[in-house]
């Protein structure tokens, strides 16, 4: 499937000379998104995973329908303040400023084989981020999925080891 007719690029949002990609139309068909959703579950049960992780708010559209296809747990990323219990945090950069994420400590079992996704990989500092979260809980991270890849942006230079899937390049 062609998923590049499924996002529509959005030019000087959310400010001038960013062009954003937006994955709702994707979202928003359901063959579409099944299909988007079949791959990286095949992904995830080729890596044997035992929990997926993402960052809010679309690592959770995307992470969701995998954890549910794959019977196993959901762990939230979210940004400081979010999560009400105790957690650990990391303060990372973004394509448009910088942020602290979190996830509660209790989260991630030692030892747990973790998928990661994302709707997008651009700088690579939400990934990078969320890894260290996932590694500092003791868990391992057996793969990174993502929606779309933003290739000039050079994320997957802070990927270097892990085993990504991306479905759309640009
Ligand atoms: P990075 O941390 O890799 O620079 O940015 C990736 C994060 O920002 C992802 O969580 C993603 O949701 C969001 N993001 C940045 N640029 C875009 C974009 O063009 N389209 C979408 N859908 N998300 C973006």
């Amino acid at each position: 499937m062609d998923y590049k007719n499924y996002v529509e690029i959005v030019e000087d949002w959310p400010k001038d000379g960013v062009q954003f990609k937006d994955i709702t139309p994707l979202m928003n068909n359901g063959k579409a998104f099944k299909s988007a959703t079949d791959e990286i579950v095949t992904f995830a049960r080729e890596k044997e995973i035992d929990l997926v992780v993402g960052p809010e708010a679309r690592g959770f559209i995307i992470g969701c329908p995998v954890s549910y296809a794959m019977e196993v747990g959901f762990a939230p990323v979210r940004k400081e303040g979010k999560l009400p219990r105790d957690v650990i945090k990391v303060d990372y950069g973004l394509e448009y400023g910088q942020n602290v994420l979190t996830i509660h400590q209790d989260a991630i079992q030692p030892g747990q084989r973790v998928l990661i996704t994302d709707d997008l990989l651009a700088t690579g500092g939400t990934i990078e981020a969320t890894i260290k979260l996932v590694e500092q809980l003791g868990g391992i991270v057996v793969g990174c999925a993502f929606l779309v890849e933003l290739s000039y942006l050079n994320g997957s230079a802070k990927l270097d080891g892990y085993d990504v899937l991306t479905l759309i390049h640009y």
